[in-house]
């Protein structure tokens, strides 16, 4: 275990993926996020997500402290993290100063030597769960750490090298070895890769989807969706026995390994600048709440929430049921799950879309604990709203927005005017509560006194997935 250190001066920006499509891609970070919170090293801990809300563009909105440490959740170094994110978030190095702030670029997750530990954890764990044991893994195990392996890049098939050869050293197992999806040496060939009597193997994901769930038991000749068919380890074949893991970004030790990513990053380039900088932050955001609950008549609104006095939060078409007939939410990790999927069990990429999920009411213990709540609610909008009521908010028009876009996405540069407007009226205007404030789709902002607005300052990345569609078709992967 490595050892909590204290950075209370500090905020933690943690950056995932995300998906549109997939539930399950955002769930480790926030399951990260959360568990560093209650540990409280940090004063603040924020997620965002380059698929979801809030996304890159919003993170450092949500931070109020002088010091934020960005950790990018990611399994390598690459397009994302050495192009997407100091573009997004506006870093010029390791070390930013920026509008009187320091932003601190940690390493990826995936690339700390701690992950070893994160490996071995999760393949002792799996068969720990299963019916069966391996008397002695150092001489009959195989464990295979599983990659996707392309072409495009290389970073992280290096890294899964560099971890089999880790695992070797440490002789624990009597074999370990890289294998990939697409490209040699195929985890397909398991079989033939190693003569091991038992036979281990963990995705190197930082969270699971189609390919832990699905394509990698393909190849291994598992059940196709181990997700719905809940495979009960160790599979049998012939003399051998294959226990089968779910991502390793899943596992509760990556908690560990981004704050030794953060202790890591102090040891490397803050050696001195640390002592000079201790000034702890009042939360802006939250005094505007305060200020807003002090000065406005309950109950208050944001999207279709309603705040009682309290800091009670139900669904507004719940307002006039009995309290009693309602699930009580008990934890902010249990309002994450109510409301990632909708009534019918549909994801909810777009969390300002009209349809939260009805039947149960939140009670806050605090401001700060009000304040995260409307985090997971409506991403970043508690910052937009702050912003906004100083005249800060940055607004940014659909050009500047289709300019930024890179790789794939570069494509929707080419759309125009009126087909933007075309997609807001498909997609923006039935489907999403907020209001639009940047050109060419510029609504009308209309302030209500108890109503905390939800506002939309640039297009999301919803909307830019939404414009490549329009061009291009859609796809079934991120
Ligand atoms: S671009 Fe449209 S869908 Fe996206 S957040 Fe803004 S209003 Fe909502």
């Amino acid at each position: 275990m490595i050892a909590d250190m204290p950075v209370h001066d500090a905020a933690l920006l943690l950056l995932g993926h995300g998906s549109t499509l997939n539930a399950d891609s955002s769930a480790p970070t926030y399951q990260h996020a959360e568990e560093i919170r209650r540990r409280g090293i940090f004063a603040e801990v924020h997620v965002a997500f380059w698929k979801e809300e809030p996304n890159f563009r919003q993170a450092l909105r949500q931070a109020e402290q002088r010091e934020v440490y960005v950790v990018p959740n990611f399994i390598s170094s690459g397009y994302f993290t050495e192009q997407i994110i100091p573009r997004e978030l506006g870093l010029t190095g390791a070390v930013t100063h920026r509008d009187g702030r320091d932003i601190y670029y940690c390493e990826p997750v995936g690339l700390h030597p701690s992950m070893t530990e994160a490996l071995l954890h999760r393949a002792s764990q799996v068969v720990a769960a299963s019916r069966e044991t391996i008397p002695q893994p150092s001489k009959t195990a195989c464990l295979f750490i599983c990659g996707h392996g392309t072409s495009l890049n290389d970073n992280s098939t290096k890294i899964i090298h560099e971890q089999a050869e880790a695992v070797r050293a440490s002789g624990l197992y009597a074999d370990c070895q890289a294998v990939l999806m697409e490209q040699s040496p195929f985890v397909k060939d398991w079989r033939t890769l190693t003569n091991c009597a038992d036979v281990i193997v963990v995705p190197f994901f930082i969270s699971d989807g189609l390919h832990s769930f699905e394509n990698i038991p393909v190849l291994l000749g598992l059940p196709n969706s181990v997700k719905e068919q809940q495979l009960a380890n160790p599979h049998h074949e012939k003399e051998r026995r294959l226990w089968y893991a779910t991502a390793i970004g899943t596992e509760a030790f990556i908690a560990d390994v981004i704050i030794a990513q953060v202790k890591q990053f102090q040891a490397k380039h803050l050696k001195s600048a640390r002592e000079k900088n201790s000034s702890r932050q009042v939360s802006a955001i939250r005094e505007n709440l305060a200020q807003f609950f002090r000065e406005t008549s309950p109950p208050w609104k944001i999207g279709e929430i309603i705040i009682r006095p309290g800091f009670e939060l139900l669904h507004r078409d719940d307002l006039g049921n009995d309290p009693a007939s309602l699930r009580r939410i008990r934890s902010l990790e249990d309002l994450r799950e109510l409301i990632r999927l909708d009534q019918k069990g549909n994801f909810r990429p777009l969390r300002a879309a009209p349809n939260l999920r009805r039947g149960w009411i939140y009670h806050a213990p605090d401001l700060s604990s009000l304040q995260l709540a409307l985090d997971y609610l409506y991403p970043a909008e508690l910052a937009n709203w702050s912003l906004s009521r100083r005249q800060q908010l940055p607004i940014t028009p659909w050009n500047e927005t289709a300019e930024r876009q890179t790789g794939r996405f570069g494509i929707v540069r080419e759309i125009d005017e009126a087909a933007i407007r075309e997609l807001v009226t498909h997609h923006c205007q039935p489907g999403c509560l907020k209001q639009r404030l940047w050109h060419p789709a510029i609504q009308p902002f209309q302030t209500v006194s108890n109503k905390i607005p939800l506002l939309c300052p640039e297009a999301c990345n919803f909307l830019v997935s939404k414009a490549r569609e329009k061009l291009k078709g859609s796809d079934r992967e991120e």
